[in-house]
């Protein structure tokens, strides 16, 4: 039996876009998945992605890791191996997460691919050539005793606006915010946990103050109606609170290098060049791209957690903008987080159900797993994971509900139609009164499909 639900989405009978360019984040490649982000964001993209298949509309779904950035600098540092060793490590782990758990990317690429370097360096070259950055020499934070400048999460301190002691130097974890080094309280190297002296160094700097209007009027104005609540909320609270300059560069070896003759031992900040990926990734998988992220008749969806909202409601937008030849995102459906137990997930302090380890525990169980993080996902507030509940959902809704269903309409299309599903004939009343109740329960529209359905009495009986 083959149900069809419609009218799900406005969107699909106003017919109003030709195509759709779906993104999930890039999760970063200096450790596993796990459930907090099968349930975020890629459970909720690929449900999305399967459900715009079954209408036969034109789709792009794109995901791949993000394999630049501190964290990876510092993981490697501490593991005494290359940057290069820990991402292709963790770039095949998550692969393959993603592979056992259903997850239908289109493809599965990563941002240290050469196509990727090659599409960020020009895509920052661009912007640079039509003199949208800002350049400034300015004091950054050096350690002397391991003589290099300290981006990012190579800093540590407290953060100015919620007094969290362990904010990074690009973004504080607890509130969100997201953060220039020296606003940090009492900042302190994560590498000699010393207080670090000041240096010069020049950067490239996106003025993002400059795109306040442009904000404005995209996003307070415009998708005031149809962005989710939490998402719009914090992007006008950031709009509101006033906009900076944002560095796009940074003093690294690891990265994309900056594509400027002045810029040695520079590449660009993580979040520059990760969202890119999503283009790259694109132009990776056909020659055709362009239509994907170009024609203004392309819907183009970011799937995202929460603290990734700033970067693809505001940076990555803005640097969009300023290319001048891309589309924006029509939408940014960020979820919430998921905690495990009534405890946030602590990717430090190991408190999570890793994919790859739940697989080990129960390998054929990926589909009762993408159930029940459906069935909690958190949509509008954090919500949360437990055993129990899983055992639960597990037992009495998908053996004894759903099984039995299953298992009663097999039987009953053998005792009655000699294992054959019959054609439909009329429907009598009590049929059209079960779907009619079935139409009411969920609030939409059934269609049955005709020609596989076997009588509604015969199940009820
Ligand atoms: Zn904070």
């Amino acid at each position: 039996m083959y149900i069809c639900t419609e009218n799900i989405n406005i969107e699909l009978l106003n017919k109003k876009f030709k195509r759709y360019t779906v993104t999930a984040a890039l999760p970063y490649a200096n450790g596993p998945v796990h459930i907090g982000h099968l349930a975020g964001v890629y459970i909720p993209a690929d449900i999305y992605v399967r459900y715009l298949r079954m209408c036969e509309q034109d789709v792009m779904f794109i995901g791949g890791s993000d394999e630049h950035g501190v964290p990876i600098t510092i993981k490697a540092r501490q593991q005494g191996v290359t940057p290069k060793d820990i991402v292709d490590k963790y770039h095949t782990i998550i692969k393959q997460s993603f592979e056992e758990f259903g997850i239908t990317f289109d493809i599965y690429s990563r941002t240290s691919s050469a196509m990727h370097h090659q599409t960020a360096a020009d895509f920052f070259k661009t912007l640079y050539e039509h003199g949208k950055f800002i350049e400034k020499t300015t004091q950054q934070y050096y350690d002397e005793e391991n003589k290099q400048f300290l981006a990012d999460r190579y800093i540590t301190g407290e953060c100015p606006f919620c007094h969290y002691e362990r904010a990074y130097g690009d973004q504080c974890e607890k509130c969100g915010t997201s953060l220039n080094p020296t606003d940090l309280i009492n900042p302190k190297s994560a590498i000699s946990g010393k207080a670090p002296i000041l240096k010069d160094t020049k950067h490239w700097y996106l003025p993002l103050n400059h795109y306040e209007m442009f904000f404005r009027e995209w996003i307070l104005e415009g998708h005031q109606s149809d962005w989710k609540t939490n998402v719009y909320g914090q992007c006008k609270s950031w709009i509101d609170q006033g906009l900076q300059p944002r560095a796009v560069t940074r003093d690294l070896d690891w990265g994309v290098k900056v594509p400027l003759p002045d810029a040695q031992g520079k590449v660009l900040y993580v979040w520059f060049d990760a969202p890119i990926g999503y283009i790259s990734a694109t132009k990776e998988l056909t020659d055709d791209w362009e239509k994907y992220w170009k024609d203004p008749d392309t819907k183009l969806v970011h799937f995202i957690g929460k603290d990734n909202i700033v970067f693809h409601c505001l940076i990555f937008p803005a640097m969009l903008k300023a290319e001048g030849s891309y589309i924006l995102p029509d939408n940014v459906p960020a979820n919430e987080f998921l905690n495990l137990e009534n405890n946030k997930i602590s990717t430090s302090q190991n408190w999570a159900v890793w994919l790859h380890e739940y697989l080990q525990e129960l390998p054929d169980k990926q589909d009762v797993l993408r159930y029940v993080l459906t069935a909690c996902a958190p949509e509008t507030k954090d919500n949360d994971f437990t055993w129990k509940d899983f055992q639960t959902r597990n037992n009495s809704e998908l053996v004894a509900i759903f099984g039995n269903f299953v298992n009663r309409t097999v039987v009953l299309t053998e005792k009655y139609f000699q294992n054959q599903v019959p054609a439909i004939t009329e429907l009598t009343d009590l049929d059209k009164a079960a779907i009619a109740e079935c139409a009411k329960n969920t609030g939409k529209k059934l269609r049955i499909a005709l020609n596989i359905t076997v009588s509604v009495k015969d199940l009820t009986s």
